[in-house]
């Protein structure tokens, strides 16, 4: 376990102020970022990697985000929806290897109704599995959906804003940024341990909508941080995008860990598409998550969000084995805890209000 323990120096790590971020944003070097990043990393959350298995429930979505390989529109994406059977076997193979939090993603699939995630969420509580964390990612839904949600059992959810830019936002998602930091704002008063955040290199993104990004992930004081690099998907509208490189991934990763020493990041598969050693140099970057991919073989290979998606072929636990190797030059451990928010723990250990 490496979270209580590090409540302690938590409270030691002062997020940088909005001005700090600025300076170091427009001055540092990506070396000097990635230093001070992983530096707060370390001392806020030790040598540990926290270890969230990924489960890709539906690859059906109503919306048609112009970025995404599984958006309404691509008729050539190969449509599938786990059954709960399927998933349970998926989470069953993950309980037992030791994981502790499992995040459900999927596209906003109008089958996939807030009662069925809600039946489901609770079957995964009742199954002797209450000491699991069960992270929710199926995009906007009403408030009344999150308050359900939550009161199934769900522990957290995820919701990226995607970009900080309002007009870039509506031209990629032709819903308003505001939409989303409405729903936001409810996941947060529903009770949600709550993760955002965005992609790196979207066309149209300027080095201050980069800076914008890291800003806005400070303001709405997110417990979880996922970002990682847009990818072009070969069957969307944004085919012939510039691919950014990992670069300024890395230095968002370092700034955000600046901005918000407690959350945990993931160093997401995005990154280790783009780069064979992109997760690791996002851990390197201040990053504290990583995330096995547990959904079965038949059903992630088409769940296809950009190209070259990584560890398709592998099973989810020898993804773990891999991990392990690969994380073990930075002188990290997996941990197998629950890892939920710091000032989560706070709350436990204390009785406190947050
Ligand atoms: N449908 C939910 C939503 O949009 O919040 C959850 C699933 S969605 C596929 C998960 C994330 O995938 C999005 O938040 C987006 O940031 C990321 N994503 C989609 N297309 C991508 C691409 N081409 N490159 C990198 N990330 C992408
Ligand atoms: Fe659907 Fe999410 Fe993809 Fe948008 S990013 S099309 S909401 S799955």
């Amino acid at each position: 376990m490496g979270t209580g323990k590090d409540e302690k120096n938590a409270t030691q790590v002062v997020p940088l102020s909005p001005d700090q971020i600025m300076d170091l944003f427009y001055h540092a070097s990506t070396r000097e970022l990635m230093d001070m990043g992983n530096l707060a990393c370390c001392q806020v959350h030790g040598r540990d990697i926290l270890l969230r298995g990924l489960i890709e429930f539906t690859n059906v979505c109503t919306n048609d985000c112009l970025y995404c390989g599984i958006r309404n529109s691509n008729h050539k994406a190969n449509r599938y929806r786990m059954e709960a059977s399927m998933i349970l076997k998926a989470l069953q193979t993950g309980y037992d290897r030791g994981i502790r939090t499992f995040v459900l993603q999927g596209g906003e699939d109008p089958v996939y109704t807030i009662d069925r995630i809600c039946g489901l969420v609770r079957q995964i509580k009742d199954l002797g599995k209450k000491d699991a964390a069960v992270t929710l990612s199926c995009g906007i839904r009403s408030r009344e959906a999150y308050f359900k949600l939550a009161q199934a059992g769900a522990d957290r959810y995820l919701l990226r804003f995607e970009t900080a830019d309002p007009k870039l936002h509506f031209l990629l998602r032709n819903i308003g940024l505001n939409d989303r930091l409405k729903a936001l704002e409810d996941i947060r008063a529903a009770g949600f341990q709550v993760g955002s955040g965005y992609m790196v290199g979207l066309p149209g993104e300027t080095r201050e909508t980069r800076l914008e990004n890291i800003l806005l992930c400070q303001r709405l004081e997110l417990d979880m941080v996922g970002l990682g690099p847009f990818i072009p998907h070969p069957d969307t509208p944004l085919k012939h995008s510039f691919q950014h490189p990992l670069e300024h991934t890395l230095r968002s990763v370092a700034l955000v860990r600046l901005a918000l020493p407690k959350a945990h990041i993931p160093a997401t598969t995005a990154a280790g598409s783009l780069m064979p050693d992109g997760r690791e140099q996002m851990i390197a970057a201040g990053a504290n998550v990583l995330m096995p991919n547990l959904t079965q073989d038949k059903f992630k290979q088409k769940y296809l969000l950009y190209p070259g998606k990584i560890c398709l072929n592998e099973k989810g636990i020898q993804d773990i084995e891999s991990l392990n190797q690969r994380i073990r030059p930075l002188n990290r451990n997996l941990s197998f805890a629950r890892g939920d928010a710091l000032y989560h723990l706070t709350n436990m250990d204390t009785g406190e209000p947050k």
